[in-house]
């Protein structure tokens, strides 16, 4: 059986992380190596891989992780606007095999990405 995945350890509070917030669904933490002043990962508790992995079952969970990036948005003060980003995949970026959206704010991003 594989390993847990390093947002699953970090879920279980067996790796330390700057934890915003949390609720039954979801973990919100800042990013270990922040790409903007405002980098937080917000993921679900539910152990999914990617976006590709989500089944029409997770549409609810899926829409509480945004509605979890809102809030923080607001809390954190991004009213001149944020990027949400979820990588998939080997060509998408994605490092870490848990579903996760990145927060990144409080300063100004190009576009396209990389
Ligand atoms: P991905 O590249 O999969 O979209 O994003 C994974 C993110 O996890 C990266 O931005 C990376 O900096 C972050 N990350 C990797 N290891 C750790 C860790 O141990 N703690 C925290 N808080 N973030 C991590």
């Amino acid at each position: 059986m594989a390993g847990k995945t390093l947002f699953k350890r970090i879920i279980d509070r067996e790796i330390p992380a700057d934890i915003v917030y949390e609720d039954d669904l979801s973990l919100a933490f800042r990013d270990i190596n922040p790409q903007a002043p405002v980098h937080i990962l917000v993921i679900p508790k539910q152990e999914i891989a990617s976006l590709a992995d989500a089944g029409d079952e997770d549409g609810a969970l899926l829409g509480h992780l945004l509605l979890v990036v809102r809030n923080l948005a607001r809390e954190q003060g991004l009213a001149n606007g944020f990027r949400t980003v979820l990588n998939t995949g080997g060509h998408g970026g994605q490092t870490v095999p848990h579903l996760h959206f990145h927060l990144l704010g409080k300063r100004a991003l190009s576009w396209p990405p990389g």
